[in-house]
């Protein structure tokens, strides 16, 4: 599989979560094999929980899979520019690479804002991949956001 085919699998996770009612964000992270070991979409309203956010729920599942708390070699996909708090799970995680799709000028940690992996407290970063189906993933959040505005 490509790099656009584990996106899109990500944006599934998107779509899915959207159905829920949740802000449409999805992650799957890929093992060096290339198979994928997880993939999430947010749940903070059906968990009650501001952690739930796909990469977050994405890493605890893969670490749970492979029965250890580190992912090296592994790669994560995600819709979204990755905030601040997911960021630093993916550098605990000791994920290789992080692909993401749309920028995220309000909460993203990775380009802007926090810039989470460029601090020097940051012991591991992951090698960057941007603008993957940024378009499809932007799409997703304007049809869902405006779709709340209206209701
Ligand atoms: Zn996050």
């Amino acid at each position: 599989m490509s790099f656009t085919s584990y996106m899109s699998i990500a944006l599934e996770q998107a779509r899915a979560a959207a159905a829920r009612g949740e802000v449409p964000v999805g992650a799957v992270i890929v093992a060096a094999d290339g198979t994928v070991v997880a993939q999430a979409g947010n749940r903070t309203r059906e968990l009650n929980d501001p952690t739930a956010h796909a990469e977050v729920l994405a890493i605890r599942a893969a670490c749970a899979a492979a029965g250890f708390e580190r992912l090296g070699g592994h790669a994560l996909y995600v819709t979204l520019e990755p905030c601040a708090m997911c960021a630093a799970a993916i550098s605990a995680a000791r994920l290789a690479r992080l692909y993401y799709g749309a920028s995220d000028p309000k909460s993203g940690g990775v380009a802007q804002g926090a810039r989470v992996f460029s601090h020097a407290q940051c012991h591991h970063a992951p090698d960057v991949y941007d603008a993957i189906a940024a378009a499809e993933s932007e799409e997703l959040l304007k049809t869902f956001f405006a779709a709340k505005r209206k209701g």
